[in-house]
């Protein structure tokens, strides 16, 4: 599947960014939010500048990276409904329905 550099949800332009540890370290370290380091997740959703975080280092596959950027999408809906509270089982079943639907999508109309 396509991970996109950007797309539009809830209103909001989201952005994509798909580093190694190294570069989200030297990326984190120019914001002022307190972001979590990056050997410690895959994916990171940051409601606060609308942006997606995928750790390139903690993925061994390309399907493992594009199912975290579903889970990160299940996060950008919640936040996207005003939901802050989330349970990380739940976020990742949906992420998985996201990338199976994304996956198995067949013909145009
Ligand atoms: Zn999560």
């Amino acid at each position: 599947m396509n991970i996109p550099k950007s797309f539009m949800g809830v209103n909001r332009k989201w952005h994509v960014h798909v580093l190694t540890a190294r570069q989200l370290r030297n990326r984190f370290a120019k914001t002022e939010l307190n972001l979590p380091d990056p050997d410690t997740f895959f994916g990171l959703c940051v409601p606060d500048t609308a942006c997606i975080y995928l750790n390139k280092d903690q993925h061994a596959t390309r399907e493992f990276l594009e199912h975290t950027f579903c889970h990160e999408m299940a996060h950008a809906m919640y936040f996207g409904l005003g939901k802050a509270e989330h349970d990380e089982q739940e976020i990742d079943a949906l992420g998985g329905i996201l990338h199976q639907m994304w996956t198995t999508q067949r013909g145009e109309q």
